[in-house]
């Protein structure tokens, strides 16, 4: 096979204990998918239910790699959530089969240009400039479910030069992990490769260029990035 321009590399996440790479196909988002952040972002989360978006895989930062501010914002935002890795696909998953498909978990960073994302929400436009971008998806080594099991509860924080900003705890997800993946899988055919980042816990805010960012998430894993 030749190419009439060159092809794009597959974007990949190491795999904890293992010498293989992850291979990345796409990357789903979901919204407002812990209570206390939908209620800080002025919504009521008991008569609006989670919502889904997309980041290009390709925007994808490894663990301990920088994260350059972007270009057309002055209000980044970080967030901190748990990351599902799939190892299978297909579409109208049942939910009682769902976590047979996933693969592994890691941490990530729903990094959002919160300022060009409100624009977007005011004039009902596309969320991608928020949201898209170059760099946007930090994500940690992926930990196969084989070795951690399925998480449903656990820390998960991120702290911003050694002070703690985002505190909640997984059992607090309105979606549950097999539920997303149903829900994903009845509006797209999920694949061997896709990321869900399951949304993030209050105390989302703004970070500066020099800014060290350091996620975790008790038994999944931890994620350090810096603000260049
Ligand atoms: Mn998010």
């Amino acid at each position: 096979m030749s190419y009439a321009v060159p092809a794009p590399s597959i974007p990949t996440l190491p795999i904890r204990n293992c010498d293989e790479r992850f291979p990345v196909h796409r990357i789903y988002c979901v919204g407002r998918n812990y209570v206390a952040h939908a209620i800080e972002m002025g919504h009521d989360p008991h008569r609006e239910e989670p919502f889904f978006f997309q980041k290009n895989p390709d925007t994808l930062v490894g663990n301990g790699g920088d994260f350059p501010y972007p270009a057309k914002s002055e209000d980044v935002h970080h967030e901190i959530e748990l990351v599902v890795a799939l190892g299978a696909g297909g579409t109208d998953i049942p939910v009682d089969k769902a976590l047979d498909c996933v693969y592994g978990y890691g941490v990530g960073l729903d990094m959002t240009r919160r300022d060009l994302q409100g624009q977007m929400k005011k004039t009902g436009r596309p969320w991608e400039i928020g949201k898209a971008f170059e760099h946007a998806a930090p994500c940690s080594e992926i930990v196969p479910a084989s070795q951690i099991g399925h998480p449903d509860h656990g820390r998960i924080r991120l702290e911003v030069n050694g002070e703690l900003r985002q505190d909640g705890d997984l059992n607090q997800l309105i979606w549950k992990i097999s539920e997303m993946i149903t829900y994903l899988s009845g509006l797209f055919t999920l694949s061997a490769g896709d990321l869900i980042f399951t949304g993030t816990p209050a105390g989302v805010g703004p970070v500066q260029r020099g800014d060290r960012l350091v996620g975790s998430i008790d038994g999944v894993g931890r994620l350090e990035i810096t603000v260049v």
